[in-house]
């Protein structure tokens, strides 16, 4: 094996790479090196629960995209959020279709995401459309997460300014970098910026996010500061500051439901990994 193949089976390469081309004899072109990755969003393999699959690098922002003709889901938001945060990059919610009019649930959604920014827009009557503009302003990339039918590619067909098709080989910079696309549509933007359509997305996996799940609920990991155990479930445990501000009325009981359901699910997937972990050394030593 030559060292070109090797260094492509260690990392393989995911939409939004830079990727080094080099050449095999009798193969031809082939993926030398994935350049070092700025952000990366990684989420559960949702076919294969103990791996993790990269679903899109070197964003910029991700933008959590969700149509107000649908019922609010604020865990599913969250979730999104948590694993935008664990890419590096910048999260921002993107309010679709909002010409039809937003119930309380989503005009109240704000107070619900704190420090995330939440964009109206509508591709009917054009709001928003620059907001979303602004955000891949000097050539900032930009990535949509949302299931089918949230209004992703009109929203893309809004910001070009004509319909776009799969844009399947997209090259800038120079002849060694290539941004590489798989089932992930990359659009460059004529005003500067690029956008990377994802395919409809129901619902994600986190993925070893523990860091970034407490960076999103920043609000309850900081009350726990101040439990008497310093390793408190928030569940049971006698002076759990959390339990005690949501019967005070400070903090939402649902809200910490949702991150306790977050939190469980992300500690039972480390210790399907330790476990992995431990069977694999086992057969090691045999
Ligand atoms: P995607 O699957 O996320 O790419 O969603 P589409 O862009 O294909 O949109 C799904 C449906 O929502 C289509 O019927 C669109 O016409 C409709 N839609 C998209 N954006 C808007 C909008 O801003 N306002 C309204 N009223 N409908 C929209
Ligand atoms: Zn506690």
């Amino acid at each position: 094996m030559s060292d070109s193949m090797r260094s492509q089976a260690i990392v393989a390469p995911a939409a939004g790479d830079w990727i080094r081309l080099g050449h095999e004899e009798g193969i031809g072109d082939v993926v030398a090196e994935v350049l070092p990755r700025r952000t990366a969003i990684v989420r559960r393999d949702p076919a294969e629960d103990v791996v993790e699959q990269v679903l899109v690098t070197n964003v910029d922002v991700v933008g959590v995209v969700a149509a107000v003709d649908r019922p609010r889901n604020v865990a599913r938001l969250e979730r999104f959020l948590v694993l935008a945060a664990d890419s590096g990059a910048e999260p921002v919610i993107v309010l679709t279709k909002v010409d039809l009019g937003l119930d309380d649930q989503w005009r109240e959604l704000g107070a619900l995401v704190p420090d995330v920014p939440v964009l109206h827009t509508s591709a009917v009557t054009g709001i928003g459309i620059d907001d979303v503009a602004a955000l891949i302003a000097e050539d900032r990339t930009l990535v949509l997460l949302g299931e089918s039918g949230s209004g992703k590619s009109s929203l893309v067909n809004t910001l070009v300014g004509e319909d776009v098709q799969a844009t399947k080989e997209v090259r800038a910079g120079d002849a060694k970098g290539r941004h590489t696309t798989t089932a992930r549509e990359l659009v460059v933007i004529p005003g500067g910026g690029v956008l990377i359509d994802t395919p409809g997305i129901r619902g994600v996996g986190l993925w070893d996010a523990e860091p970034a799940l407490e960076r999103v609920f920043a609000d309850i990991a900081q009350l726990g500061e101040q439990c008497r155990f310093s390793d408190c479930s928030h569940r049971v445990e006698p002076g759990c500051a959390v339990r005690q501000a949501v019967d005070a009325g400070h903090l939402d009981g649902w809200r910490l439901d949702r991150y306790l359901r977050l939190r469980a699910e992300l500690d039972e997937q480390a210790e399907q990994r330790e476990q992995r972990r431990r069977k694999a050394r086992g057969r090691r030593r045999r």
